[in-house]
């Protein structure tokens, strides 16, 4: 049996492993040129012990059964109903490419922007890559209290000795060098105790090398209702931690260092305010208390107080959001392919034949890598009963070859695994003698090039 998996990312490549166990081929789809989504475009690059993950992914990309086709847009060059005439099962496993807007005046200024674009922008994603970022404030705010927030800060305030090893984007590292950016505000519409940070995430920023951590002691202690929750047994060890780090943080002496990260809570952005250029010269911030709601979590409401944060740079970093995939079932409200439990079902809450989700675009846009082995297995599970019963649409007419073949004639710069491999040799070499991991190629025209140069046409 044949499944098509759309996006390579590490919910992709665990379907993908997955399937293959279960005895299926496996074509592997991405719309880049490169494989391993948010691991080679999200994972920031002073992180790369996480994005050795990718060998995993090598190893399934060697089985005989497996085949990569970058390039390869849903919806653009390929729609739904072609994959579900050449396949017994899709596998949707294309993230949450768009971000959460803020929906506050002055969101539209300049220098206001999507954290993802930032990130995206940093890893030299192609998409991204065109991004321009005015660095040239002291001050910049990020929005949100979650990993990526903690990034993107992390990134702000790191040495250009620092990223200079790394594989950010060179365009990034030139413009990282000449920032002005002193002092990154990571802003929280709720308290401490209701941080979305990981506990490692926030104890490397109190790390950093020419940056200190500020952290209001005032801030820190938590209200007393979540002091209540945090003391009851319904709260988690990883929310705990956090309080303690903070408290910890807010005990530092005063800061001595040239730059400094400042964590601020119980503040929601109400309007960003501009300049006569149009660009962004503060935020407007409410000021929160924390309350039980009446489902009993512990929500922000204003107190009427308000205060202004003068900035000139602000990334917000509210969540990532997915995009409907033509003629797929698409939750509005949260973002997501409908799907119960992987299975993508259609308005009536039926199960569509032969269609399926893992990965964020299935669950939201939560957890680190490897949430996606469990999330990927369980879809699968999903599709071997299907199998099993016989609910997967019958045999397709073309084989392996026959499908290779309407591909790459649909898309003439189609990447096979063999071309990324030609690509990934290309950039990690151009590292080599900079000490750095890879220097990557961030123009999907040059990719094509190189790729071309270096692998003839047909390859496997
Ligand atoms: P996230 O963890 O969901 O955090 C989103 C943050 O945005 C929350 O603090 C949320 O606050 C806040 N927020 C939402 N709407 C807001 C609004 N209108 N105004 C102000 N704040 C608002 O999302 P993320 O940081 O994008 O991360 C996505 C996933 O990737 C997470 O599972 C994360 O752990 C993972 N990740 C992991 C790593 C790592 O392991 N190193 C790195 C990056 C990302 P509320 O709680 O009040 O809603």
């Amino acid at each position: 049996m044949r499944a098509a998996v759309v996006g390579a990312g590490p919910s992709g490549f665990y379907a993908a492993d997955q399937l293959l166990k279960g005895g299926f081929e496996v074509d592997l789809l991405d719309k880049l040129p490169t494989p391993f989504g948010l691991v080679r475009a999200g994972v920031a690059p002073d992180h790369p012990k996480i994005k050795s993950v990718t060998r995993v992914y090598d190893k399934t990309a060697q089985d005989p059964r497996f085949s990569f086709f970058g390039g390869v847009e849903l919806g653009a060059d390929v729609s739904r109903d072609e994959l579900l005439e050449r396949y017994h099962a899709v596998v949707y496993a294309v993230g949450t490419a768009s971000d959460n807007r803020l929906g506050i005046a002055g969101e539209e200024l300049a220098g206001v922007h999507a954290a993802t674009d930032f990130v995206g922008w940093y890893n030299g994603h192609p998409a991204h890559a065109h991004h321009r970022f005015d660095l040239a404030a002291e001050r910049a705010v990020v929005i949100g209290n979650g990993n990526v927030a903690i990034d993107v800060a992390r990134m702000l305030m790191l040495a250009a000795e620092e990223v200079a090893p790394t594989d950010t984007a060179d365009h990034a590292i030139a413009a990282l060098a000449g920032s002005a950016v002193r002092e990154v505000v990571l802003l929280g519409r709720r308290g401490p105790a209701q941080a979305a940070f990981t506990n490692p995430e926030l104890r490397e920023l109190g790390e950093l090398a020419r940056a200190d951590v500020v952290v209001d002691p005032a801030d820190a202690a938590p209200d007393p209702a979540s002091a209540a929750w945090l003391a009851s047994d319904a709260t988690d060890r990883t929310a705990r931690s956090n309080v303690e780090i903070l408290g910890a943080y807010a005990q530092r002496p005063a800061p001595a260092r040239s730059h400094r990260v400042v964590l601020r809570f119980l503040r929601s952005p109400v309007e960003l305010l501009g300049d006569d250029r149009g660009h962004v010269r503060g935020l407007r911030v409410a000021v929160n208390r924390i309350e039980a709601g009446p489902d009993g979590g512990l929500r922000a409401v204003a107190t009427g107080e308000e205060e202004v944060i003068p900035c000139g740079l602000v990334l917000r970093s509210i969540g990532y959001r997915g995009e409907p995939l033509s003629g797929v079932p698409f939750d509005d409200r949260r973002g997501l392919i409908a799907n119960v439990d992987g299975r993508v079902v259609d308005p009536a809450g039926t199960p569509r034949r032969g269609e399926y989700a893992v990965g964020w675009i299935k669950r939201g846009p939560s957890g680190v890598i490897g949430t996606n082995k469990k999330c990927a297995a369980a879809t699968v599970e999903r599709i071997l009963e299907d199998r099993d019963a016989g609910r997967l649409p019958s045999a397709p007419a073309v084989d392996r070859d026959a499908t290779a073949g309407w591909l790459r004639e649909r898309v003439p710069g189609l990447v096979t695994w063999a071309g990324w491999e030609a690509l990934d040799a290309h950039e990690t070499a151009a590292g080599r003698p900079h000490g750095r991991p890879r220097v990557k190629v961030v123009r999907v025209a040059d990719m094509q090039a190189l790729i071309r140069a270096a692998v003839p046409e047909p390859a496997g």
